[in-house]
C-alpha cells in the first residue's frame, strides 16, 4: 500500500508537469477509450500495482487538459496545488464526512471552511452549510429548504405529508435559469410546469418589472423565486438586491444560484454585480469551479438552519446528536461521503482573501482581453463582458460551429459552442487559477489561424 500510494501520488505530480504541453483536448476517441477499458473481469483478483500501472495505460489518451491553463469550456476551473494534495491525502485517510462522531476531523475543519466561506462571499455568518457535491445539489438542498419553509408558513408539514394536497406553491425564475434549476424542481416533486417564467434583458438577467407583474399582489400564499448570480453564457447576475426586496414584500423565499457567479462577491471590482445577495435565503455556490477546488465540491448555504435541517435530516437510535445539536449530514443530501471540507479549507489557506480576489479579478481581465483581442481581430463579441464570460460569433453559425471544432482539433485550447438568442457562439469561459495573459494571446493566435483558414 505505502509503495503504491507513492507510485500513485507520481503519476498525479507527472501528469499535472505535463499539462502545459499536452494536447487540451483527449487524444483518443470514445470507441478507442472503450477498448482500452473492457477487458474481461477475471474470477481472480490481481496485483494492486499491476491494476494502477493499467488503469493509468487506460485513461491517459481520453485525459483533457482541464485542470491546466488553457481549457476554456464551459465553466471549470483547475484545482489548487494545496486542495489537490489535501484531496490525495483525504482518500489515505478515508474518513467518512457523515458526522463528527465518524470524523471528528471532517466536521472541524468544514466548520471553520464554512466559516471562511460565508465570510468571503458576504453570505450572513448565521447561515447553515452544506457541503454538497456541486452548484447542482446546491439547488436541490436551497430549494427543499425553501419547499419546507414556505409551505410550514401555509402550515403544511412536507416533511411528513409530502406534496400531495399541499399547498400550491408558486415558483418563479428567469428564462434564462440553468437548468440544474429545473432538475431540483423536478426531484423535488414540483415538476418543471410549476415553474412561471420571467422575462430577461438582453445579457440574460430577470427583469425586475416582470418579475413585479408576474407577483400577483392578490396572491400571499407560497412563494420561491430563483434568482442567478452569473448566467452560463454571459456571466450576467440577476438584479439581486431590488429582486429579494420584493419577494420579501410577499413573504416569499428567495434562492440564488451562485454556482460561480457568487464569487463576485470576493473582489472590491465586481462586488457591485451580486449587490444585496446577502438578503437571499439560500444560496447555492460552486468550490470545484471558480474556487479551483477538486471535484466534487459545492455549497449550500441556508439562511434558516432549521428549515434547512427539516428538510435534509433524519434520526435513528444510533445517531448520536440526536436532538437539537445539528450535525453536517442534517445539512446534505447524503449519509456517507468524502471528508469534503479538507480541500476546501486547504485552498481558501492557500490563496488567503487577498489571494480569492485576485484571482476572481485576473480571470475577469483575461476575459476582456479574449474579447478586446477577438473584436480587433474582426470577430463579433455577443456580450457585455461583465466577469468571465465571452461570447464569439466567427460570421453564421455553421462557420463559428467550424471555428469551434476546428480550434479543439488543434488541441492548443479548447473552447465549447453554445446556442445565445438563436444564434450560435464560441463561448469562452476563464476560470482557471493557472491562465496567463500569454496563455490568452496563444489562445487567440490558434483562433484567428483556425478561422482564417
Ligand atoms: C455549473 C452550474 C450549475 C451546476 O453546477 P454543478 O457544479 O455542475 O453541479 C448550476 N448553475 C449554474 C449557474 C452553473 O454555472
Amino acid at each position: 500500500m505505502e509503495h503504491l500510494l507513492r507510485v500513485a501520488a507520481a503519476h498525479a505530480a507527472d501528469y499535472r508537469a505535463s499539462l502545459t504541453d499536452r494536447p487540451v483536448r483527449a487524444r483518443l476517441s470514445g470507441a478507442e477509450l472503450k477498448a482500452g477499458f473492457a477487458r474481461p473481469l477475471g474470477a481472480a483478483g490481481r496485483p494492486a500495482s499491476d491494476v494502477l500501472a493499467d488503469l493509468v495505460e487506460a485513461a491517459d489518451g481520453g485525459l483533457v487538459a482541464s485542470a491546466g491553463p488553457r481549457y476554456f469550456g464551459f465553466v471549470n476551473g483547475g484545482s489548487l496545488p494545496s486542495a489537490t494534495a489535501a484531496e490525495i491525502v483525504a482518500t489515505g485517510w478515508d474518513q467518512n464526512g457523515w458526522n463528527g462522531v465518524l470524523s471528528p476531523t471532517a466536521a472541524a475543519a468544514e466548520e471553520t471552511a464554512g466559516t471562511w466561506l460565508k465570510d468571503v462571499l458576504g453570505i450572513p455568518a448565521t447561515a447553515s452549510t452544506g457541503f454538497v457535491t456541486g452548484a447542482q445539489a446546491g439547488n436541490t438542498v436551497g430549494l427543499a429548504a425553501a419547499r419546507n419553509h414556505v409551505l410550514a408558513q401555509a402550515g403544511w408539514d412536507v416533511e411528513r405529508l409530502g406534496l400531495a394536497g399541499a399547498p400550491r406553491v408558486r415558483i418563479l425564475a428567469s428564462e434564462e435559469r440553468h437548468g440544474t434549476i429545473d432538475r431540483s424542481l423536478r426531484l423535488l416533486g414540483f415538476g418543471t410546469e410549476a415553474i412561471t417564467p420571467v422575462r430577461t434583458d438582453a445579457q440574460g438577467a430577470l427583469d425586475i418589472e416582470d418579475l413585479s407583474q408576474k407577483l400577483d399582489p392578490g396572491n400571499k400564499g407560497p412563494l420561491i423565486v430563483c434568482l442567478q448570480a452569473g448566467n452560463v453564457n454571459t456571466g450576467a447576475v440577476d438584479p439581486l438586491e431590488a429582486a429579494i426586496a420584493l419577494v420579501r414584500a410577499y413573504g416569499g423565499w428567495t434562492h440564488i444560484d451562485g454556482a460561480f457567479g457568487l464569487w463576485a462577491a470576493a473582489s472590491p471590482r465586481t462586488k457591485h454585480l451580486v449587490k444585496g445577495l446577502e438578503g437571499a435565503d439560500s444560496w447555492s455556490c460552486d468550490g470545484h469551479k471558480w474556487l479551483n477546488l477538486p471535484y466534487d465540491s459545492g455549497f449550500a448555504f441556508c439562511a434558516h438552519p432549521t428549515s434547512h435541517a427539516a428538510a435534509m435530516s433524519y434520526r435513528a437510535p444510533y445517531l448520536v446528536g440526536a436532538g437539537d445539536v445539528y450535525e453536517l449530514g442534517d445539512f446534505t443530501p447524503e449519509s456517507s461521503r468524502r471528508a469534503r471540507g479538507l480541500a476546501v479549507w486547504a485552498g481558501l489557506q492557500e490563496l488567503g482573501r487577498d489571494g480569492v480576489t485576485e484571482l476572481v479579478d485576473r480571470c475577469c481581465e483575461l476575459a476582456r482581453r479574449f474579447a478586446d483581442q477577438l473584436a480587433a481581430a474582426g470577430f463579433e463579441i455577443g456580450n457585455d463582458v461583465v466577469l468571465n464570460q465571452v461570447l464569439v460569433s466567427y460570421g453564421d453559425d455553421a462557420t463559428t460551429d467550424r471555428v469551434i471544432e476546428a480550434v479543439q482539433r488543434g488541441g492548443v485550447c479548447w473552447m465549447g459552442g453554445t446556442t445565445w438568442h438563436g444564434r450560435r457562439y464560441m463561448r469562452i469561459s476563464v476560470s482557471n487559477y493557472l491562465t496567463t495573459a500569454a496563455d490568452v494571446d496563444l489562445s487567440v493566435e490558434a483562433i484567428t489561424a483556425a478561422a482564417s483558414a
